[in-house]
């Protein structure tokens, strides 16, 4: 991770570069910003700065050897510490970080805005409280006396300090206060009201702000290919939380699939008073659910022509999505699927232009439903 991964943050940035260049580094110092930041991703690019051996006053290389390294998290000066629990192959008096490392370095490279469900999640915990043991403290310690095997610092960073048992907190005050010699901790924690104030009194703390609607806006549409308008809407309601925009543009995704499949059908029976009575359900939804919903039923036509050419491995979708897409392509021409894909088209663009919804709706389900119609006396012929 370089810093300059991580989009924003400029004058952060510029703070961490300069104690390093003015070899001021503070010992001990807490990472803290709220859920769905970027403060784990923060501290590992400083920790590949303090090693890179090539570094510049802007940024670490991304090229030399410590660099290649930390990039995959396996620096041998940079150690871990975070949360983990009992799973079905790790029982709980073995539970401490090391076991899963493999794990961890994969959950963070891919996502190191994640948090700590997600990391639940991700290596199978079995709901079972998350916690930072009184063992792995001896770990830690043990770790750190040791001399640094190739940088000038050894460097211990523990995710989510929050969950540390009172005692391993406890039995590591002594080590944060007169660390060894060249040893750096980085907490990293979204919730200082949880930690102990004995730890809080001994580090440094590095205030770390949420993403701006901005930064946000450019994760979801660069890293997440979330389409521009609704990347800016949800930019929007989320406080800068990278996790609960993901979580709300899955959601919208959901629910667009769940309504296109049901107002198709109600156009295909061409039940008026039921289409007329969605014309209020959809005028409540917001534009980018609206938006969302044209765009997902434009992108399942593109999938009824993939199949209707029996061209089934260039479709891109599973399960529930596939099945409704290959009968809904079986009552379709090339001509209706041409059709449908203009109205859904001309319909995205008239919300962008904020047509009156209630209005737009039920004349898009009265084309459609017409089509319908046609293909059934088509059949019957
Ligand atoms: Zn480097």
């Amino acid at each position: 991770m370089k810093f300059s991964d991580i989009s924003g943050y400029e004058s952060l940035k510029t703070q961490l570069i300069q104690s390093v260049i003015s070899d001021q580094i503070a010992h001990a110092q807490l990472f803290l910003g709220p859920e769905g930041g970027p403060n784990l991703a923060l501290a590992l690019a400083f920790s590949a700065y303090i090693n890179c051996l090539n570094r510049t006053p802007e940024d670490s290389c991304g090229e030399c050897d410590a660099c290649r390294k930390n990039a995959k998290l396996v620096h041998p000066d940079v150690h871990f510490a975070f949360p983990v629990s009992a799973t079905k192959k790790i029982k709980a008096k073995d539970v401490i970080s090391v076991k899963f490392l493999s794990e961890w370095r994969n959950f963070v490279i891919q996502d190191p805005y994640n948090n700590a469900s997600g990391w639940n999640n991700y290596f199978g915990g079995e709901n079972k409280q998350l916690n930072i043991s009184r063992q792995e403290s001896r770990e830690i310690i043990k770790n750190l006396s040791l001399k640094p095997f190739e940088g000038l610092y050894k460097i211990m960073i523990i995710w989510l300090p929050e969950y540390m048992h009172p005692a391993g907190a406890n039995a590591l005050l002594k080590i944060l206060e007169e660390p060894p010699h060249n040893t750096l901790f980085l907490l990293v924690s979204n919730d200082e009201t949880k930690l102990l104030s004995t730890i809080l009194s001994r580090t440094q703390i590095v205030q770390i702000k949420p993403f701006s609607d901005e930064e946000i806006k450019k994760l979801l549409i660069n890293q997440h290919f979330v389409e521009e308008d609704k990347a800016g809407q949800i930019a929007h309601l989320v406080d800068g939380n990278i996790n609960e925009a993901l979580r709300l543009a899955r959601e919208v995704e959901d629910d667009s699939h769940k309504m296109f499949r049901d107002w198709m059908r109600l156009c295909y029976v061409g039940d008026l008073m039921e289409l007329t009575k969605w014309t209020e359900k959809f005028n409540s939804m917001s534009k980018v659910a609206q938006q969302t919903l044209f765009h997902y039923g434009l992108s399942m036509m593109r999938e009824a022509l993939i199949v209707s050419n029996n061209e089934l491995e260039l479709s891109r979708l599973m399960g529930e999505e596939l099945e409704f897409v290959k009968n809904f392509s079986k009552i379709l021409s090339l001509q209706s699927i041409e059709e449908i894909s203009d109205i859904l088209n001309e319909a995205y663009y008239h919300i962008e232009r904020n047509a009156h919804s209630k209005i737009l709706f039920l004349s898009v389900s009265l084309k459609i439903s017409e089509i319908f119609k046609k293909l059934k006396m088509l059949s019957k012929a």
